[in-house]
């Protein structure tokens, strides 16, 4: 049953009217719609973005979409990778000295990222999850060793890289690398140990009557 609380709640995927990305502002939206629910936050989210901090990855994120959506050149867009993106976003912002957060399972595709932004002028500073290793006893856990995402994040706070890039950690360490990392981060690879770290072909597939129930999780 969902609670009140949930079906009161922003459900914006499951919307039919979409007011928010159209031009006619006049539609009926639904009651959970948090244009109306959260008219003062946004508001204050929109103070936000006049913050030093915030301005400049606006302003850099606008300067990469004036690239990749040129309406004079409309096939453009399909031509810019996630790689490239990160390189240009950086090149606007005038950053130089990048770090790489990686999983020790993908040392080597982490490697030919550090060559790629390497030959591109950038500074790579990288850290693998498995440095500074934790034994897991240490907290009460089972196993032999445990990644220490916290150490990639104050590693790179150290080294003062501008922009982070994570590279394959897994749920979890990943949760705990952003919080403790100062410095602006963006994901590369996102693990997934099935799909070749492409989640998104599980939610495509999910539509594939073969796997249909895949996702359907029965109670062991
Ligand atoms: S913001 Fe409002 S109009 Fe836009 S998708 Fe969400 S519920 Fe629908």
């Amino acid at each position: 049953m969902v609670s009140k609380m949930v079906e009161h709640s922003p459900q914006c995927v499951k919307c039919n009217v979409l007011r928010c990305s159209v031009a006619e502002k006049d539609r009926r939206v639904p009651s959970s719609c948090p244009t109306v629910r959260y008219a003062d936050l946004i508001e204050a989210t929109k103070e936000k973005y006049h913050l030093p901090e915030n301005e400049a990855v606006i302003r850099g994120w606008h300067g990469l979409m004036s690239k990749i959506l040129d309406p004079e050149k409309s096939r453009e867009k399909f031509s810019w990778t996630r790689v490239d993106e990160i390189m240009e976003y950086a090149a606007i912002r005038g950053m130089k000295r990048l770090g790489i957060a990686t999983c020790y399972a993908l040392l080597f595709e982490s490697k030919l990222l550090s060559d790629i932004l390497e030959a591109n002028g950038f500074e790579v500073v990288s850290i693998c999850c498995l440095c500074g290793e934790v034994n897991p006893q240490d907290m009460g856990l089972g196993g032999n060793v445990f990644c220490n995402p916290i150490l990639q994040a104050e590693v790179l706070n150290c080294e003062k890289t501008e922009l982070n890039i994570m590279v394959g950690l897994c749920v979890g360490h990943d949760i705990l690398f952003l919080r403790h990392c100062k410095g602006e981060t963006t994901p590369l690879i996102v693990k997934d140990r099935a799909l070749g770290h492409n989640p998104v072909a599980a939610l495509y597939t999910s539509q594939n009557s073969f796997y249909n129930d895949r996702f359907i999780r029965k109670p062991e």
